[in-house]
């Protein structure tokens, strides 16, 4: 995989543990004058000799979520304001936002770490980012990291009146679009609203190379479902608005950190220790960030890290994400995870089509919808219920919906009319559109 030359650290440049962490050392003394700039770092570095080496990270307290909502909107701020790109806010609760910033160095990293793709990214692709661009990271991120590398983006979000499924269907299909970008339930939202255009997904539209999906959990049977259902492969992604992205896949299908550009721990929440690896949430100080920079900031998800070798060479801890999917509900004597039932659900016969469903858990009782055609709702139905009681031990009821019950059909082939005001109209106009720009 080529990179284009910035100075930063570039997969290749390290052959073991001891040289990458070299290249950390040397670049955490930058990272904390940064941090120095910040009037929150100003407070809080003013006893003790500024860290030398990561182990020396471990004497600094960790940095909330909660850290950064009490300094909206720039107590975090390290750079004159003039020198911010970008300012951003993180997804979620109401309340108070938690706030971003990147200055335009910041996003040659920040773009960079994107395009660490495998199947690379070149002029030669067609790029649909299909993820929000009000506010959050995510739309600009894939932007910037496209056309870092050449290619052609189709801005798309996902967030806006103008880009319903129908047009998402439609650019695919007729600008040859060859990568996307979104989260895994987008591409099944695609293949539903390919389907109602009268196209196959797996066979009409043969310029498409892969599917970069990440914002969500996703279980290995959603992921193999997708991926059957496009004939593509699909990448994961691992991130957020707060840091950009934290981990990438390698060829052999393993999510990377990337430890070259950012330090990672593993904090345990119930013992409050922390570690390079294992179970826990997980802990990032990036390296290479000026306008906002992060010392040991907590991003709150569940992970598991490992120092495992990995067939593909790159040199970099692995981690497996369960962001907050450990959660779950109480069904009788069982805890009900959206994980364990996303399996069960995708591990039904791929020829059911099922790709839409909701839960509810009662006390003593699983109701379960799937959306599932006529011709194979009984066996759905049925395959699901035992499914379910030999996974969880607990009683389901089961119910197969007609096709568009859950994603109503219309909202895979309408085309909305998106207008710029207007005011004056002719006799025979319907005036009723007056204004209609909300
Ligand atoms: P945001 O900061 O609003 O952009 O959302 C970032 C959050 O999305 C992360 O902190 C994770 O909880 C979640 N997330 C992002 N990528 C993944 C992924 N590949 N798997 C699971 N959760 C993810
Ligand atoms: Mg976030
Ligand atoms: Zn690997």
């Amino acid at each position: 995989m080529s990179e284009p030359s910035s100075t930063l650290p570039r997969l290749g440049q390290w052959h073991g543990p001891e040289d990458l962490r070299r290249l950390q050392e040397k670049q955490l003394a930058e990272t904390f004058t940064w941090a120095a700039r910040s009037p929150f770092y100003r407070a809080r570095l003013t006893s003790g000799a500024p860290p030398v080496t990561p182990a020396d990270l471990a004497d600094l307290p960790l940095t909330t979520k909660q850290d950064l909502r009490d300094n909206y909107p720039f107590g975090m701020l390290a750079v004159p304001r003039e020198r911010l790109a970008t300012y951003h806010e993180s997804s979620g609760t109401a309340g108070k936002p938690t706030p971003s910033y990147y200055t335009a160095e910041d996003w040659t990293d920040l773009a960079e770490r994107f395009a660490r793709k495998w199947i690379g990214m070149s002029a030669d692709d067609v790029f649909l980012v299909r993820t929000p661009y009000a506010l959050l990271l995510t739309g600009h991120l894939a932007h910037a990291a496209a056309r870092l590398r050449g290619a052609t983006v189709v801005p798309g979000d996902n967030r806006s009146l103008a880009m319903p499924y129908a047009r998402v269907v439609r650019v695919m299909h007729d600008l040859d679009v060859t990568l996307t970008w979104s989260v895994p339930t987008e591409c099944l939202i695609w293949a539903a609203a390919a389907i109602a255009a009268g196209h196959r997904p797996d066979i009409d539209f043969p310029a498409l190379r892969a599917l970069f999906v990440g914002g969500e959990p996703m279980t290995d049977a959603r992921r193999r479902r997708i991926s059957r259902l496009w004939g593509v492969p699909v990448i994961e992604e691992y991130g957020s608005t707060e840091t950009g992205s934290l981990a990438g896949e390698c060829p052999e299908g393993r999510l990377h950190l990337w430890a070259d550009r950012a330090l990672f721990e593993v904090y345990d929440p119930a013992t409050g220790t922390v570690r390079a690896d294992g179970d826990g949430q997980l802990v990032v100080t990036p390296l290479f960030r000026e306008a906002m920079p992060l010392l040991r900031y907590n991003l709150e998800d569940n992970v598991s890290v490992s120092y495992d070798d990995c067939a593909c060479g790159w040199k970099l801890p692995t981690v497996r994400v369960l962001g907050r999917s450990a959660f779950g509900y109480r069904v009788g004597g069982a805890t009900i995870t959206q994980h364990r039932l996303e399996e069960l659900v995708f591990s039904l016969p791929e020829a059911y089509r099922v790709m839409f469903w909701r839960a509810k858990a009662e006390p003593a009782l699983l109701r379960v919808q799937i959306e599932v055609a006529a011709a194979h709702r009984v066996a759905a139905e049925a395959e699901l219920t035992h499914a379910i009681g030999a996974a969880f031990g607990v009683d389901s009821e089961v119910t197969g919906l007609a096709p568009g019950s859950l994603i109503p059909l219309d909202a895979l082939t309408s085309m909305p009319d998106v207008v710029k005001p207007r005011s004056l109209f002719g006799p025979d106009e319907d005036w009723s559109k007056a204004l209609l720009y909300y």
